[in-house]
C-alpha cells in the first residue's frame, strides 16, 4: 500500500499532522505501537496543556475548534513571581483580543484527534504495530511492520517522541541532559476563582505552575498544577497522599486559590532538554519530541511540536501541488530552514530560564525580582514576550493564522 506520506507515530503531533495534510488532500499511514484507543482512557495521560492561541487557531482550522471551545479554559492572564515576593511580572490579554493560549486536558485532545483521524478517509490509521525496518534510498521510504505488511510512499516522518527509535536507526545524533528534577503534575479544585490567571512561581527548588482549567462538574474552580521537583524528592512526592499534597501546594501559593483539594492522583515525568542534531536523512524528517524537547516551565513543548506541523504541512502541500518529489532533499530542506532555528531559540531561552530562577541566595533572588519588575515597566518587550506565548513571532504558516494553505 503507498500514500503521499507514512508517519511513524500517531501522538499528539502525529495525528494532527495526517489530519493538517489530509486537509488539503495529501494521504497518510500513520504507524504507532500503542494502542491509541488506550492512550484516551483516564489514567493514561493526565497532563493538561497550554495550547497557544495559534496553535489553537490551527486545531479550529483542521476542525477540532469545538473540543476547545467547550473543554478549554481561556489564559486571559499570565503572572510570573519569584516565590510569593510582592514584585512580579503580569502579562494580560487586552479586551476583544484572543486568550495568551488555551488550557486543555491532554486527553480529551488525544479523544477529538483520535475520532478525527478515523473520519478521515486520506488517514490509514495502523495500531497497535511494531515497524521491523524502515529502508529508504532514491526512490523511495518502505517500512515493514512485524506483521509482515509493507508500506512506501516518498517520505517517512518521525513523530515517535522523546525516544524515537526512527531517529535513533537513522543514526542522528542527539544533543542533550537530564535535568535534577522531575515535573509532578495533579490537578486541585479550589473556593477563590483562578481569573482565567495563569501563575508561575519561581522558587530555587524548581517552579510551581498553575494553570487555570474550566471549574469541575460540581462547579468549583479547577486548577492544573505542573510542580518542580528536586529528583532526590521526587519519589516521596509521588507517594503524598491528596491531603499532604494540599498542603504543600498551599503553603507555596499563599492563600491564592482559597481551600484546596487535590482531585486527581498525581504523576511523575522525568525532565530533560534534547535536540536532534538535525531534523533530515534522506527521505526521512523528525518532528516534535522526536526532533526536540524541552522543560515545561513555560508550556511551549507541545506547541513547537504544532508549529512543525504547520510548517511541514505547508512546505509538502506546496511541493505537492508544484509537482515536487515529496521526499526530495531541497523539499526537506525547507521545513528544517524554517523550523530548526526556532527551535533552538525556545529552548534555550527556557533552559536559560529554568537555570536562572534555580540560582538560590539574596542576591540573585534581588536581581530577578529588580527584572521582573523592568520587564513589566517596558512595554516592546511585554509584547514580545506575549506574542510568544500566543505563538505568534517568527514567520507564521497559514495554518497558524487560521487558514488552510
Ligand atoms: C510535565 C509536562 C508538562 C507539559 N506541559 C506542556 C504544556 O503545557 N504545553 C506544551 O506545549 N507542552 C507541554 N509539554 C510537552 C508535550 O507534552 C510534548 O511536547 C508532546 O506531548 C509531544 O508530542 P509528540 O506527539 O511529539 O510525542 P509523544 O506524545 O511522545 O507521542 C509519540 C507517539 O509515538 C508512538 N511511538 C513511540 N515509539 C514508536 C515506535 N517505535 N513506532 C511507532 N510509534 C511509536 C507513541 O506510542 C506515541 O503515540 C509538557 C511535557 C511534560 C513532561
Amino acid at each position: 500500500m503507498n500514500a503521499d506520506v507514512i508517519i511513524i507515530g500517531g501522538g499528539l503531533i502525529g495525528s494532527t499532522l495526517a489530519l493538517a495534510l489530509a486537509r488539503h488532500e495529501l494521504t497518510s499511514i500513520v504507524v504507532d505501537t500503542a494502542d491509541l484507543e488506550a492512550t484516551t482512557r483516564a489514567g493514561f495521560d493526565g497532563r493538561a496543556s497550554a495550547v497557544a492561541s495559534a496553535s489553537a487557531r490551527m486545531l479550529g482550522a483542521l476542525g477540532l475548534g469545538e473540543v476547545l471551545e467547550k473543554h478549554g479554559c481561556a489564559i486571559r492572564g499570565i503572572r510570573v513571581t519569584d516565590g510569593t515576593a510582592p514584585q512580579f511580572l503580569h502579562f494580560e490579554a487586552g479586551e476583544g483580543d484572543d486568550p495568551l493560549g488555551i488550557m486543555m486536558e491532554n486527553r480529551l485532545l488525544r479523544i477529538a484527534l483520535l475520532a478525527a483521524v478515523h473520519e478521515t478517509p486520506e488517514v490509514t490509521l495502523v495500531a497497535p504495530a511494531t515497524v521491523a525496518s524502515l529502508v529508504r534510498d532514491a526512490h523511495a521510504a518502505t517500512v515493514t511492520l512485524t506483521d509482515g505488511r509493507v508500506f512506501s510512499a516518498p517520505l517517512a516522518i518521525a513523530a515517535d517522541g522523546r525516544r524515537s527509535a526512527t531517529r535513533e536507526s537513522a543514526g542522528i545524533r542527539l544533543t542533550g541532559w537530564s535535568y535534577p528534577n522531575a515535573a509532578l503534575v495533579s490537578m486541585v479544585a479550589h473556593t477563590v476563582p483562578h481569573g482565567n490567571v495563569a501563575c508561575e512561581l519561581f522558587y530555587p527548588s524548581g517552579p510551581l505552575a498553575l494553570l487555570p482549567m474550566v471549574d469541575s462538574e460540581d462547579g468549583r474552580p479547577r486548577t492544573a498544577i505542573v510542580w518542580t521537583v528536586d529528583e532526590s524528592v521526587a519519589a516521596g512526592a509521588r507517594k503524598l497522599g491528596p491531603k499532604a499534597l494540599a498542603a504543600e501546594i498551599a503553603a507555596r501559593v499563599d492563600g491564592t486559590l482559597g481551600e484546596i483539594e487535590v482531585i486527581a492522583p498525581q504523576a511523575v515525568w522525568p525532565l530533560g532538554y534534547h535536540h536532534a542534531a538535525t531534523y533530515q536523512a534522506e527521505r526521512l524528517l523528525l518532528i516534535g519530541d522526536a526532533a526536540h524537547g524541552i522543560h515545561p516551565i513555560a508550556g511551549q513543548g507541545l506547541n513547537m511540536g504544532f508549529r512543525d506541523v504547520a510548517a511541514l504541512a505547508e512546505v509538502l502541500v506546496d511541493a505537492a501541488r508544484t509537482g515536487q518529489d515529496l521526499g526530495a532533499p531541497d523539499v526537506l530542506a525547507r521545513y528544517c530552514a524554517w523550523r530548526r532555528f526556532d527551535n533552538s531559540v525556545v529552548g534555550a531561552v527556557t533552559d536559560g530560564l529554568n537555570k536562572l530562577f534555580a540560582v538560590p541566595g539574596r542576591l540573585p533572588a534581588a536581581v530577578r525580582r529588580f527584572g521582573l519588575a523592568g520587564v513589566q515597566r517596558l512595554g516592546p518587550l511585554k509584547s514580545r514576550f506575549m506574542a510568544e506565548a500566543r505563538g505568534e513571532t517568527g514567520q507564521l504558516p497559514a495554518l497558524l493564522r487560521g487558514e488552510l494553505v
